[in-house]
């Protein structure tokens, strides 16, 4: 027996292009209309768009924002880091000095878009029709 899988987006009344959604959600946008805040707090999800009414209770980033910003800021700063070291040899000091610093702003700069990302990519791939899933509406 062959299940229809309906994506979020699909219910809604003009479904967005996917670049569309996952732009709102990088700028903390609602993934539907694009236009009401995604989040209530720095890091917390609101409980529903305040412009279109789109339940975003139940969408549950887990670890996978920070998991990205991690590999990207593993990535970068390591490869800075041994970038300097061969090009300048500076004292240990001076390595703290710059990389831990970069690395907490990184880290606070990167975590909310990539959490919006990550609630826009639940959005649009998400199936409606199971209703014990989180965000199913
Ligand atoms: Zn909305």
């Amino acid at each position: 027996m062959a299940t229809t899988v309906v994506t979020a987006a699909v219910a809604g009344a003009a479904p967005r292009p996917t670049l569309a959604m996952l732009a709102s959600g990088l700028c903390g946008r609602c993934p539907r209309c694009g236009k009401g805040p995604l989040f209530s707090g720095f890091l917390t999800v609101a409980d529903a768009c305040g412009n279109c009414g789109l339940g975003l209770s139940g969408h549950d980033a887990g670890d996978g924002p920070a998991v990205f910003a991690i590999f990207i800021l593993g990535f970068g700063i390591v490869g800075l880091a041994a970038v300097v070291e061969f090009l300048f040899a500076p004292p240990l000091w001076l390595h703290a000095a710059l990389w831990l610093p970069l690395t907490l702003i990184g880290a606070i700069a990167l975590l909310r878009p990539l959490k919006g990302l990550t609630v826009a990519l639940q959005y649009r791939y998400r199936a409606v029709d199971e209703p014990e899933r989180p965000g199913a509406t």
